[in-house]
């Protein structure tokens, strides 16, 4: 008798002890640095739009946001590992629409992007631009057309890996143009870029906030933007479907997501820092002039991205699935 109330009294200490912790936990939650994992390679676009909020959402939550990279498979491995995380808050995970291309690309995949994971929001949408070494001879799209056309088995093609959105992006242009050309994966845009900085590499489609700055200082050959309507921040520069390659379009969404389980007041807390952090002017201005644009509130919710996720993976599943472009 003494002992099963005793062994009574402990459960019931243990179960107060855990609530009021959780609780703590909560209200003092960052209590040490969060690790927001990019799936690419350093000083590329999705990190400096990672590194870019982190930087603001450190000064909202008062403890570092740190960037971590972890490169592969187009983005995939880092979803894999991100999805086995520990659900303590303490990891999340910034991706944009190679989240949805992945289950269409990959017939073996370590995640479930609609189930293995909790949703923060959407961050901004980025344009992507097709660009090129500096002396290839081609002065617009028109002329590359024809160019990559009679020149298809000397021209390469760098990417980002199967999954990657320069890999989505060359893979419809070479389908719009009827080629086959080589492709160079890298482990994200920032080395595929030096490529083609360098010379080693032809042709590149990648976000304005890697490309940008190369576009304006004439370091690498523009031949246009991905987007339906000029951009902003470039109005000189037409768009690849005003160009010649009709309907071209591809625009780069950014989302956040953390592991299965993350507590529902912590992913709150952690959006409404980055909602506060998408709007600061540090930020703001920084993608503005890089190209980026901004979204609407309603897709900066856990709802407007799992919902718009939905949707992408069925738009991009059957255009995937039509080109035949799959791995195993
Ligand atoms: N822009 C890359 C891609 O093609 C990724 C990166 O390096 O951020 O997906």
């Amino acid at each position: 008798m003494t002992f099963s109330r005793r062994t009574l009294n402990l459960s019931a200490l243990a179960a107060g002890l855990a609530l009021s912790c959780g609780l703590a936990g909560a209200q003092s939650y960052p209590t040490k640095s969060i690790s927001l994992v990019v799936p690419f390679a350093a000083g590329g676009p999705t990190d400096i739009v990672a590194r870019t909020l982190a930087a603001s959402m450190t000064k909202t939550l008062g403890q570092t946001v740190v960037v971590e990279n972890k490169t592969g498979a187009g983005g995939t491995i880092a979803a894999g590992a991100v999805a086995k995380a520990a659900p303590d808050g303490y990891t999340f995970f910034i991706h944009h629409n190679g989240m949805a291309t992945a289950p269409a690309l990959y017939r073996k995949l370590a995640f479930n992007p609609l189930t293995d994971f909790e949703y923060v929001g959407q961050v901004i949408d980025v344009p992507m631009t097709l660009i090129a070494r500096k002396d290839l001879p081609p002065k617009n799209t028109a002329e590359l057309i024809a160019y990559v056309k009679a020149n298809a088995t000397k021209i390469n093609l760098a990417n980002a890996g199967l999954g990657a959105v320069s890999h989505l992006c060359g893979t419809l242009f070479q389908q719009a143009i009827g080629a086959d050309l080589t492709t160079v994966p890298f482990q994200g845009t920032a080395p595929a870029l030096n490529a083609l900085l360098g010379g080693q590499v032809d042709l590149l489609c990648d976000q304005t906030t890697n490309t940008a700055q190369h576009i304006k200082a004439g370091t690498v050959k523009m031949y246009g933007v991905t987007t339906k309507q000029r951009i902003k921040s470039m109005p000189d520069q037409p768009t690849l479907s005003e160009a010649g390659l009709k309907d071209f379009e591809v625009v780069v969404w950014h989302g956040v997501y953390a592991p299965k389980g993350t507590p529902a007041d912590v992913i709150k807390k952690f959006g409404d820092a980055m909602r506060v952090g998408i709007k600061d002017p540090a930020f703001a201005t920084r993608m503005a002039d890089l190209g980026a644009e901004q979204i609407a509130d309603a897709r900066q919710t856990p709802e407007g991205l799992k919902t718009f996720l939905g949707s992408e993976i069925t738009k991009w599943g059957s255009v995937i699935r039509a080109a035949g472009q799959y791995a195993d």
